[in-house]
């Protein structure tokens, strides 16, 4: 199984990605909205199909990406039909099972955070992606959105706390660091619900901790209940060209779109001076200025194209779109491969002198 665990360091929000190894089917769970140019580019580069975006509840405190994702994978939307969400696919109720590949996950009604929550279990019952029901060290707050107090008791007490001892629990949140748990580690030592508490412990120390509202509650709620639907679509996605951003976090456009484009961009090339009258020649009409000199020449860059680095593999040019990002250029791609890869493609353009 292909796992990896994300995170959004601005609302604290862990993602999960599932994948089959050999049918490359894969699920996500709850996506960040402003994550999602990182997911895709993860979801691409290990050449995974997702083939369902779940949300473990409606959240309060960030934007779902679920719409991102069926609009750039084709995912179904789902959440629990509890949740009274719009845009979905799959309203979700307790015992369904989404198979994925080889995998599957089983959807557990686990309300109480809210009334729509729920904890996703892996088939052979030894992960559980538990959203804000059971937290590391913590449980999700019971005072908003319909939570009841009594009711995230019985649904970590009789659901969660009967999967088996080892099972890795993976909530939607930690504040602290902690990336996972197990079921044996918080009966033992979750201050809240673990060890000798009682229902009315649990529920003395739950109603008593004064919590502010969410920071994004205003905004969160009501995007979520559309699945994440921008209420502008065109804000979505209205890039200068068809720029993707890797995984490390370098814009990239492909240079065959380039060499189609090319009076619409400006280049740059990062190479020495020798390299770029040397063998592999250069792009006609590029923009020499080498990598070491970009920061204090930067105003020779026109600012009035976006701007596509190049160099000779496309390492060094990486290097440049960020300095160039750093000094406020928004409109700024890599090309991958380098001069290198645009001779292979036998694309036009390139002058050897
Ligand atoms: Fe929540």
């Amino acid at each position: 199984m292909i796992f990896r665990q994300l995170f959004d360091s601005k609302s604290s929000t862990y993602t999960y990605l599932l994948g089959c190894e050999t049918s490359r089917e894969a699920i996500i769970i709850d996506t960040v909205f402003e994550q999602h140019a990182r997911d895709s580019a993860l979801i691409n580069e290990l050449g995974l199909k997702v083939k369902y975006c779940l949300d473990t509840h409606v959240h309060a405190d960030h934007v779902t990406g679920a719409w991102l994702m069926k609009q750039a994978f084709g995912a179904q939307i789902a959440i629990s039909a509890t949740a009274g969400v719009a845009q979905v696919d799959l309203e979700l109720s307790d015992g369904d099972v989404l198979a994925f590949g080889d995998s599957s996950i089983t959807a557990w009604a686990t309300p109480g955070h809210t009334d729509g929550c729920m904890t996703f279990v892996t088939n052979n019952r030894l992960t559980a992606f538990t959203g804000d029901c059971l937290l590391i060290r913590a449980a999700g707050r019971t005072d908003f959105q319909a939570g009841d107090v009594n009711t995230m008791w019985h649904s970590i007490k009789d659901k969660i706390f009967s999967l088996p001892d080892d099972c890795l629990i993976y909530p939607g949140h930690d504040y602290m660091g902690r990336t996972v748990s197990t079921v044996q580690e918080e009966k033992k030592h979750n201050p809240r619900i673990g060890g000798e508490a009682r229902e009315e412990d649990f529920a003395g120390y739950m109603e008593n901790m004064n919590l502010p509202h969410p920071a994004q509650l205003e905004i969160a709620l009501p995007a979520n209940m559309r699945s994440g639907k921008p209420e502008n679509e065109d804000d979505v996605g209205t890039d200068w060209g068809p720029v993707n951003l890797t995984f490390a976090g370098i814009p990239e456009i492909e240079p065959d779109w380039v060499a189609r484009n090319r009076d619409a961009v400006t280049i740059v090339d990062v190479r020495s001076n020798a390299e770029f009258n040397g063998d592999l020649g250069h792009l006609e009409g590029s923009l020499l200025i080498p990598l070491s000199e970009l920061r204090e020449r930067i105003d020779e860059v026109p600012d009035n194209k976006p701007v596509v680095a190049i160099c000779q593999s496309g390492k060094r040019s990486a290097m440049a779109t960020q300095i160039l990002k750093s000094a406020g250029r928004a409109a700024v791609a890599n090309i991958p491969g380098g001069i290198i890869h645009w001779s292979r493609l036998a694309l036009p353009g390139i002058i050897n002198e």
